[in-house]
């Protein structure tokens, strides 16, 4: 593997506070020898452990963004010990463009996994979290929302685990973070997300859904900024006391069959909120065909018992698109 074309223009190992740039070489039309520049902060005192914090994995997800880019705005270096990487725009083209993809090549950050240095400008940047940031890391977090097309219950999530201590670490971070649920979150399709490259390297990770829609709300942003001085808090670097969390309610993906998927076109209507509790065989939304009338709507139910923790957000739907998530309330995580 070649080394990365990407080029930091802070010093990891600095003590203080620097706000630079990842620099990517990126020539186009509007640039001949231009550059993607990622924002990134470091903030170091001393010796300690690491957090790598990020927001804009997907362009259009805004709670993480608007998290880290208040921290950074925020931070003191004497509020610390240790280390704090911040990138609030992980997918930098994407966020400028305010979508879930890359503009360049169409490419999903969170699908890129671990990436390439000699692959599409999408790919450079996995690889360069891949194979230079994470490394650095004892904790990372990773916030997503719903973006555009879902909306979910707000939460945080860790995986199912092979290796039982980085499981039970996993846990408490999460729990500190201090969503309103709890998630033990079952990938749809696991194999190119960062998630996966994280958890691979033995580091103590947290994700999060924690709304959608393209937007953010008062509620969802309290969650972002409590959660992410938390989970400082809890690796031992952020110097302050844990804020309390309302109820916690802790949930399972047990099954694929918590994702409800859309077998038509047409125009949903949903019968249940989000935090609403469902039973197997209920009616959650019903589909109408639009393109003439006359035409019966097609009903669907709940695959399962649970609550529901996620729906596609504009009413207008299309074959394959994820309908609703159902998940499982359970007593711990
Ligand atoms: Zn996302």
């Amino acid at each position: 593997m070649q080394e990365t074309s990407i080029s930091p223009t802070v010093d990891f190992d600095q003590d203080g506070i620097q706000h630079g740039f990842l620099k990517l070489p990126h020539s186009d039309d509007t640039s001949a020898w231009g550059s993607v520049m990622i924002p990134i902060t470091i903030v170091k005192n001393g010796e300690g452990p690491t957090a790598l914090l990020t927001g804009g994995n997907h362009g259009d997800e805004y709670e993480g963004i608007t998290a880290l880019l208040k921290l950074a705005n925020t931070i003191n270096t004497s509020d610390i010990k240790g280390r704090i990487i911040i990138v609030p725009a992980m997918n930098f083209p994407a966020v400028a463009n305010g979508s879930r993809t890359s503009p360049i090549d169409r490419g999903n950050l969170n699908r890129s996994f671990p990436g390439r240095s000699d692959g599409p400008i999408t790919e450079k940047i996995a690889d360069y979290f891949s194979r230079y940031l994470v490394p650095m890391c004892d904790y990372a977090l990773d916030i997503h929302s719903g973006g555009k097309t879902l909306d979910f219950l707000p939460f945080a999530a860790v995986h199912r685990l092979n290796n039982a201590a980085q499981q039970q670490q996993s846990i408490a971070a999460m729990k500190a973070f201090g969503a309103p649920v709890n998630m033990m979150i079952l990938e749809m399709d696991a194999t190119s997300l960062y998630d996966t490259i994280v958890e691979a390297a033995g580091k103590i990770f947290v994700t999060t859904e924690l709304g959608g829609g393209g937007t953010t709300t008062p509620e969802t942003m309290a969650i972002a900024d409590r959660g992410v001085r938390n989970f400082l808090i809890h690796a031992g670097i952020l110097q302050a006391e844990l804020e309390p969390t309302p109820t916690v309610q802790f949930m399972d993906m047990p099954e694929e069959n918590c994702y409800v998927t859309s077998e038509d076109e047409g125009i949903l209507e949903m019968r249940k909120n989000l935090g609403e509790d469902v039973s197997e065989g209920e009616t959650i939304a019903f589909v109408h065909a639009f393109k003439k009338t006359g035409v019966p709507p097609v009903r669907y139910t709940a695959s399962r018992s649970g609550m529901l923790v996620c729906r596609h957000h504009p009413a207008k739907i299309a074959i394959g698109d994820t309908l609703a998530v159902i998940a499982e309330k359970v007593e711990a995580c």
